[in-house]
């Protein structure tokens, strides 16, 4: 039985109560697809609204198994959060089939997006024919934040003003951490900013930030990992000299060993590209995501105690 029919099945069920509206300490109920975009749609809608996010910490958004829990909570939101550009490619059904009749704001459709770097080397299959990762460019996300506002403000005209002054009080955070990240890099050469990942996930950084990322084809969660794919990442990152190797989505301990021996280059940490780690953790909100990349990549590349390739 697929997902979908359970979803249908259990509709039935929650469009006979349909969504209450929201009492005057009710916080008012929004969905926000994935958690990096959930953290920032709470950061604009503060105590007045109440978000919930369909993809949380650790899970992947590209690919999601809708569940009953999260077809409840579309219908009753009165604001559905999403980023668009293809992203989440399974939502429009998901509203669809939540009878959803709020607002549906997708923060980056309409931004131009950037081509997918297409070195390969997916971690998961994008469906698409642009990269949708654009928080990672924090100008970006900047972006974002009067469209919030303003969605938040047609669902809830009383509450407005705050959210107008949310936005810009987060917005004023975002240029400093925006403003952070560009001095860090400026202390590393720009000959020196290679860093291998396996997920295309970091475009937008390597955009914003002048960092290369690399990710060779052949290495996927999805399929094992060929000896012929290996062999291609160690030549790469022996002719490019990269500097720094991350995991963020290979799943086997072993391939990033191996690849560590053969190379050299050792294992430097992980990067979190589409999920915030789980509360406590060091991506817990948008900002410490970024602070906890752009930290693992610059004290990776500037490390002293780095072992140099050999000739
Ligand atoms: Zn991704």
């Amino acid at each position: 039985m697929s997902a979908w029919r359970v979803v249908a099945a259990l509709l039935i069920a929650v469009l006979a109560w349909g969504p209450r509206p929201a009492g005057a300490n009710t916080p008012m109920p929004v969905v926000a697809s994935f958690s990096i975009l959930g953290d920032v749609v709470a950061q604009v809608g503060g105590e007045r609204v109440a978000v919930s996010v369909l993809v949380g910490p650790g899970s992947d958004a590209h690919v999601v198994q809708v569940t009953p829990a999260q077809a409840r909570q579309v219908a009753a939101a009165r604001v559905v959060v999403s980023h668009g550009l293809g992203f989440e490619g399974w939502l429009p059904r998901l509203l669809k089939s939540a009878g959803f009749g709020g607002i549906d704001l997708r923060v980056a459709d309409g931004t131009q997006a950037l081509k997918p770097a297409g070195q390969g080397g997916h971690g998961h299959a994008h469906h698409h024919d642009v990269d949708p990762h654009t928080w990672q460019d924090v100008a970006r996300v900047r972006s974002w934040l009067p469209r919030i506002a303003e969605a938040l403000c047609r669902a809830d005209a009383a509450g407005c003003d705050g959210y107008r002054q949310r936005a810009t009080a987060y917005d004023g955070r975002l240029a400093a951490l925006d403003a952070e990240i560009r001095a860090g890099w400026a202390a590393v050469p720009v000959a020196e900013r290679k860093v291998i990942t396996s997920h295309e996930a970091f475009g937008y950084y390597a955009a914003a930030y002048g960092v290369r990322f690399l990710a060779p084809q052949g290495v996927s969660t999805e399929a094992e990992p060929s000896a012929r794919g290996v062999a291609r990442l160690v030549r790469q990152i022996r002719a490019e000299g990269v500097r720094a190797l991350f995991v963020e989505s290979i799943a086997d301990p072993r391939l990033i060993e191996q690849i560590g021996r053969e190379t050299g280059v050792m294992p430097a940490g992980r990067l979190y590209s589409d999920s915030l780690s789980p509360p406590g953790g060091p991506a817990a909100s948008y900002e410490a995501l970024m602070r906890h990349n752009t930290q693992a990549l610059q004290r990776a590349l500037a490390s002293p105690a780095r072992k140099e390739s050999k000739p």
